[in-house]
């Protein structure tokens, strides 16, 4: 297991439009076994390779559903519905922002054996679908907040 180094926001690898894999080689095995390892060990719910560092179109998610994904070169081929809630990201510790997204997406993509597969998400499986896939187009959340960021780290004042 290897956990890599999560890059953050203002390190411009996360603003590149990352490029699609033609194979899953031993070397890709690898990244995405250290991309489950770094997202678990951040107790995040997804991660993009450019998080990473690596600019290719994989991602993974898991929402604790039981059914962690790898998404190779993934494309929302459908998406309906509204749902407004707060986001956050591993590359933007200790922020949240409310974030409007799909209800519902259908996702075309690529698994490990490069099989095509189809995923579909409502709630927070199509939200987390939408936030990773933006990752790979040099997107973050916070260009989508519909009012700005809030930290989720500072101390409460009431008494
Ligand atoms: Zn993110």
């Amino acid at each position: 297991m290897a956990i890599r180094r999560i890059r953050l926001d203002g390190d411009e690898v996360l603003r590149k439009v990352c490029k699609e894999v033609p194979e899953v080689t031993p070397r890709i095995k690898t990244l995405i076994e250290d991309m489950f390892d770094t997202m678990y060990e951040a107790n995040g719910v997804g991660l993009a390779a450019p998080q990473v560092g690596i600019l290719k179109r994989i991602v993974v998610i898991d929402i604790g559903n039981g059914e962690p994904l790898c998404l190779i070169n993934p494309k929302i081929i459908e998406s309906d519905g509204e749902q407004t809630g707060d986001e956050g990201c591993l590359s933007l510790p200790g922020l949240v922002g409310e974030v409007t997204r799909p209800n519902h997406v259908i996702c075309e993509a690529y698994d490990m054996e490069m099989k095509k597969i189809i995923v579909e998400g409502t709630e927070l499986l199509a939200r987390a679908i939408c936030h990773e896939l933006d990752h790979l187009d040099g997107i973050l959340y916070k260009d989508k907040t519909n009012d700005g960021l809030y930290r989720t780290d500072m101390p409460e004042e009431d008494e």
